[in-house]
């Protein structure tokens, strides 16, 4: 099973993918972890990616493209593959298309997580991640509009678009989202 996670910074793609990730036996695949893990290790590609993520800028497509398509040759990556975080450009979103058709496992799912942006703001200023200060917070929102939001639209076209409400508790939108996922397997 193969699934996109789309939504805001802060509408809880990452807390709701490592969940099911584990209730569903999938892979979690979170490209913002792993540019951040490559800048602590400072690796090449950390070097070159630290200024993007100081700001809050997305990083260029080459290089998200790159860690992708190795990390989808892992093993644990077999089973599938829950995506937090990416795509987030319309180029991102085709060039999975095009590595997951060589692979023959195309994308099951693409879910929307739904907020509105005061939640957002609240819950991102009260995270407080090395990323989560006033200006990058904004700057990653627009982000979000600007490159990610055309998603939406690219992905409800193909008819593999789900909308879940994201505003309640942890539990409802796990509970949501579980129900949701089962009826895929
Ligand atoms: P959030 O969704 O809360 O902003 P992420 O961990 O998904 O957190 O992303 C943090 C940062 O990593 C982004 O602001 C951006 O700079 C970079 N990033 C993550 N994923 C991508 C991607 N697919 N394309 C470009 N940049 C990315």
């Amino acid at each position: 099973m193969r699934l996109v996670f789309l939504g805001p910074p802060g509408a809880g793609k990452g807390t709701q993918s490592v969940r099911l990730a584990e209730q569903f036996g999938l892979a979690h695949l979170s490209t913002g972890e792993m540019l951040r893990a490559s800048r602590s290790h400072r690796t090449e590609l950390g070097l070159l990616v630290a200024d993007y993520l100081d700001n809050g800028q997305l990083v260029p497509d080459q290089e998200v493209l790159d860690i992708v398509a190795k990390r989808l040759d892992d093993d644990d990556c077999q089973p599938g593959v829950i995506f937090d975080g990416f795509p987030r450009t319309l180029a991102q979103a085709e060039a999975l298309d095009r590595l997951l058709a060589q692979r023959h496992t195309p994308l099951d799912l693409v879910v929307e997580l739904l907020i509105d942006q005061g939640e957002l703001l609240k819950r991102l200023m009260k995270r407080g991640r090395g990323d989560d200060n006033m200006a990058t917070i904004q700057q990653r929102l627009q982000s979000y509009e600007n490159q990610t939001a055309p998603l939406v639209r690219y992905y409800s076209e193909r008819k593999m678009l789900r909308s879940i409400d994201a505003s309640g508790t942890t539990d409802e939108v796990f509970q949501s989202l579980s129900t949701a996922l089962e009826a895929l397997e």
